[in-house]
């Protein structure tokens, strides 16, 4: 260690006089904060010739550029957005890492407004006192689904918890051992089961569940049977299950529940379109469930929601228990889910729905884009080609399902996939989420929209 090399320190005086420290002033950080953010960079400096990270005497000028270009970059940062966007390549439409679906422009404007006004949330207009947020969309739910009652909550998994807990605590649910799935690592039917201090029958076999399976579980310590929707996986062959309807008519007795989780809440019959056998919220309820559950943002096309339908004296004890507050849902959720569940009115309006829009268009569509992006990169002297690919919808929701769609796939000589890979990430705003695949970095156009194209674009050098 040379002492005389802390002479090229700085003060903090000597930085502040710089002109670009009346740059960074002017961004309108608080000073005491720049100045304290300033003598930490100070102190960094002081700590680098300690500790031998100069190899020759440094040179003051040199020192307070390093620091006021590391202050610059901290300033930057601070104004920046965590929450990043991104431009989803992988063709997933509800891809759970990138926030599942997409709302649609009329729900993410009614979400802002929400946001920015006060409103009706827990008002009663015509009496002019406090009213219910369960309100908000109770009668555009029961109108679409066909059920007496329903309420939101947080999210599925909340719905699931809050069901069983309110309904099943301390007494048994029967399951069929088909049904007892994990999504996504952090949803387990048991383990939630056992949180909510319910106990778990497993009844069954993997492939196989029989009406006499569950007939022989049932007894007086049972408090619901639970039917859980496999979204996440297929299960093909040799299998059985048994119908909600068949359950019901087992049952005989009021005061056992029939359960249903069904997972992704689809109101768009997508079967429609030969995509999926995925059974409608409409379906379920009709076939007898007593409560069903589903979530908000999956092929529902809405914002993170826990959706609970079904009786309405169950639900009426779910509105009045100490659970329905402490898994709230804020306004400008019910403001996005409210817009989302009016497009359901008309087959059209549904269909315009980014998330079913996604799922249902044709690959030819698809292709229309790939070629346009393709285009664009290839004037940047890149090398492309345009080839058929398989998309997933993801959110664990239909896994049997490829959807047919068009991708483009791009290299460059001198750079290998995984260094575009990780420059079309980290280099551009917003991000691009892209697959290699091959020695080729590739981008799946089903879910890149019209305007996101040039953005993909400009994020290749
Ligand atoms: C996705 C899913 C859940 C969890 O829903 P979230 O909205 O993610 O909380 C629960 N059960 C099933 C069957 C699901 O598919």
């Amino acid at each position: 260690m040379h002492n005389e090399w802390f002479r090229a320190l700085p003060s903090i005086d000597e930085v502040q006089k710089h002109e670009n420290y009346e740059v960074l002033k002017s961004e309108g950080l608080d000073e005491v904060r720049l100045t304290n953010w300033l003598r930490e960079e100070v102190e960094r400096m002081r700590n680098h010739i300690r500790t031998g990270k100069f190899s020759v005497q440094p040179e003051k000028q040199a020192l307070i550029d390093d620091i006021l270009h590391r202050l610059t970059a901290r300033v930057l940062t601070w104004q920046k957005p965590r929450l990043e966007q991104v431009i989803n390549a992988t063709g997933t439409v509800l891809h759970t890492n990138l926030g599942r679906a997409r709302l649609s422009d009329e729900a993410a404007e009614a979400a802002k407004e929400a946001g920015r006004r006060y409103s009706t949330i827990e008002y009663n207009k015509e009496t002019g006192e406090r009213g219910s947020r369960q309100k908000v969309v109770e009668d555009r739910l029961t109108t679409l689904t066909g059920a007496e009652s329903a309420m939101v909550v947080n999210n599925n998994a909340a719905a699931v918890y809050f069901v069983l807990q309110a309904f099943a605590s301390g007494r048994k649910v029967i399951v069929s051992r088909g049904e007892l799935v994990e999504i996504g690592g952090s949803f387990r039917v048991s383990s939630i089961m056992e949180e909510s201090g319910a106990q778990l029958v497993e009844v069954g076999t993997t492939n196989k569940t029989h009406l006499y399976d569950y007939e022989r579980a049932l007894n007086e310590e049972t408090a619901m049977v639970m039917k859980v929707h496999t979204s996440n996986f297929y299960m093909q062959g040799f299998t059985q299950s048994v119908s909600s309807e068949t359950i019901q008519e087992m049952n005989g007795r009021e005061d056992i529940l029939l359960f249903e989780d069904l997972g992704s809440g689809v109101m768009y019959d997508f079967s429609k379109e030969h995509i999926g056998q995925e059974p409608t919220v409409q379906q379920a309820v009709k076939s007898g469930a007593d409560l069903i559950t589903f979530s908000g943002d999956k092929l529902l096309g809405g914002p993170q929601a826990g959706i609970i339908a079904g009786k309405k004296s169950l639900i009426d004890q779910l509105k009045k228990h100490q659970l329905a507050r402490v898994l709230r849902v804020d306004k400008m959720t019910f403001a996005a889910l409210d817009e989302t569940l009016k497009a359901y009115i008309s087959e059209e309006t549904a269909k315009a729905l980014p998330a079913v829009r996604d799922v249902i268009e044709p690959a030819d569509v698809v292709y229309e884009r790939a070629l346009l992006l393709a285009d664009k990169l290839q004037a940047k002297h890149y090398k492309t080609e345009v080839y058929p690919v398989k998309s997933q919808v993801g959110g664990g929701t239909m896994p049997e399902v490829e959807l047919n769609s068009f991708g483009v796939c791009v290299a460059k000589e001198s750079v290998t996939a995984a260094e575009l890979e990780r420059t079309i990430r980290l280099q551009s705003d917003p991000a691009v989420i892209a697959r290699i695949q091959d020695g080729w970095v590739c981008l799946d156009l089903r879910t890149i929209a019209l305007d996101e194209i040039e953005d993909a674009a400009a994020a290749f050098p």
